[in-house]
């Protein structure tokens, strides 16, 4: 997605820890347009898959979430981070380390939100180690839904949690995929 490393590579930066800062387009300040086109691409990707439901963690993957559930005319869920939360008989819930704060969190979503019969296709707008992925993946498994698909809008390539879905069978769709930040030089794949 040529608009997508346009606006990485004029507006990013790199900060210590391997974090890519996209604040003013994707994290903070939201570019509704840029969005709005990222939404378009997944759409045009997964739009055969027969997908039911859109499904992403709080906060960040909401934004894109909700504009790619509109394309596909279905609702979006977003399971919620919670330090506390036991499981109980009405919620999924699957631990996630935070890789931008470095805490653990459970990832919890109430049953009735994702059933048996749902085509689920995740959506984020980061992937580094796959933490948060395979958190909602593993939501998706309890349920006994459907995983048809993964996007995400900016991957971490050299962090390798990309290429070890595509090697377990996920059918990922990355819009940008970084494959190294040293020195501040952002490198795409
Ligand atoms: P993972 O779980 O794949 O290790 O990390 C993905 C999550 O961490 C994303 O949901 C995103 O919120 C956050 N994240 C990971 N790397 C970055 C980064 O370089 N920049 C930003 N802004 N967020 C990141």
């Amino acid at each position: 997605m040529e608009f997508l490393k346009r606006a990485i590579l004029e507006k990013g930066k790199v900060l210590p820890g391997n974090v890519l800062k996209v604040g003013s387009f994707l994290n903070n300040q939201l570019d509704v347009k840029l969005l709005s086109q990222m939404a378009d691409a997944i759409y045009e990707y997964f739009y055969n898959k027969g997908i039911t439901k859109i499904m992403t963690v709080e906060a960040s993957g909401i934004a894109i979430a909700v504009l790619v559930a509109e394309r596909f005319g279905v609702s979006a869920v977003f399971a919620k981070k919670s330090k506390t939360a036991n499981v109980d008989g009405d919620i999924y819930a699957a631990d996630c380390f935070s890789y931008t704060h470095k805490v653990m969190n459970r990832l919890i979503l109430a049953k009735e939100y994702l059933n048996a019969d749902d085509k689920v296709l995740v959506v984020d707008d980061f992937l580094a180690n796959g933490q948060a992925v395979y958190a909602l993946k593993d939501i998706v498994e309890q349920s006994g839904a459907t995983l048809s698909g993964v996007a995400i809008a900016i991957e971490k390539g050299f962090q390798g949690a990309g290429d070890k879905l595509r090697g377990e069978g996920v059918d990922l769709f990355s819009l940008a995929i970084v494959d190294s930040m040293d020195d501040c030089q952002i490198k795409f794949r």
